[in-house]
């Protein structure tokens, strides 16, 4: 039995960008930890691609940051056509996953880029946007991320109105990075499921990013997704490994359940990955190693594909 992989989050876009080291995505790479060869080597079906605005963009010139992103997007995928596809709506992601191409989705990374303003969500939609992480680590104009702990009440009357507009126009909402106030509020009020592109277990690391279980619960009766990281900070404190972070998977499927799991790498935003899982390449061995730990074939396509499937179908337009 194998598996093909959805991967919720990746920071690989400002590569296109910088192109780096030579960095080039067609071809297979020295530097950084995911191109076409490896998706298809990682039997990556589904790939999330992040529009991450740096800081130093922020808050002038966020929206033109996040639109030179866009652009370098759809440059590196021009020269990729035939091999992926931008996932735009459910026909499509159907389509392109019984073909022999890759899907992209496009994701923005923090809410700065609206700069406020909820038709700039509306182009980034035309633009072909369908996630967006509500804030980053910081205070923005929709709540406050988790590198400012527990100040704020929640979302902003803007943030209130960016979560119903996205639930209007079919966009995941993610809540990797916000802190708990504002999970529980965008949880509690978004009426489709909500993703955490990019997270693991408190119970298992505790590190701010990670979601205790009580957040855990909520995503479960939310019927959204964690997409399990592989960033070693949230792994483990002293000694990540690809062991422990099957401690965080077997923990989720406890807590969350088997519903609710996904991947979210976070490839190309981490400098050093853990052993044997250290690109896109490698996703046979967490795979394996998730069936050594006794799970099904039934939740194997779960975790690796299926629960991803399932809550874009019920977010994403029909066409
Ligand atoms: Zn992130």
């Amino acid at each position: 039995m194998s598996y093909y992989i959805i991967d919720g989050h990746c920071d690989t876009v400002h590569r296109f960008i910088s192109k780096a080291g030579n960095y080039d995505f067609t071809r297979y790479n020295e530097v950084g930890q995911i191109d076409l060869p490896r998706l298809r080597k990682g039997g990556v079906k589904l790939q999330f691609f992040a529009l991450y605005v740096e800081s130093e963009f922020i808050p002038d010139g966020a929206l033109l940051r996040c639109i030179q992103l866009v652009d370098g997007y759809y440059a590196t995928m021009d020269n990729v056509k035939g091999d992926m596809e931008t996932i735009c709506n459910v026909a499509q992601l159907h389509q392109t996953i019984n073909s022999s191409k890759a899907g992209g989705l496009l994701s923005v990374e923090g809410g700065e880029a609206l700069e406020g303003d909820l038709s700039v969500l509306r182009i980034l939609f035309r633009l072909g946007v369908r996630s967006l992480g509500l804030t980053w680590n910081h205070q923005n104009q929709l709540a406050v991320g988790v590198g400012e702990g527990s100040k704020g009440n929640g979302l902003t009357s803007f943030g209130r109105a960016v979560v119903k507009e996205m639930n209007e126009l079919g966009m995941l909402v993610d809540l990797a990075h916000i802190n708990e106030n504002g999970f529980y509020e965008a949880v509690a009020l978004s009426s489709k499921p909500v993703i955490v592109s990019h997270a693991n277990a408190r119970a298992i690391c505790d590190h701010p990013r990670n979601l205790t279980d009580n957040q855990l619960r909520m995503l479960k009766d939310n019927d959204g997704i964690v997409g399990l990281s592989f960033y070693p900070s949230f792994i483990h404190r002293e000694s990540p490994s690809l062991d422990s972070l099957l401690d965080h998977f077997v923990h989720v499927a406890e807590i969350a359940g088997i519903n609710h799991i996904g991947f979210g790498s976070d490839f190309d935003g981490i400098d050093e990955a853990v052993k044997e899982l250290d690109d896109a390449s490698f996703f046979h061995n967490l795979v394996e190693g998730l069936i050594g730990r006794g799970f099904t074939t039934e939740e194997m396509k779960k975790i690796t594909s299926g629960n991803y499937l399932r809550i874009l179908e019920q977010v994403l337009p029909a066409r």
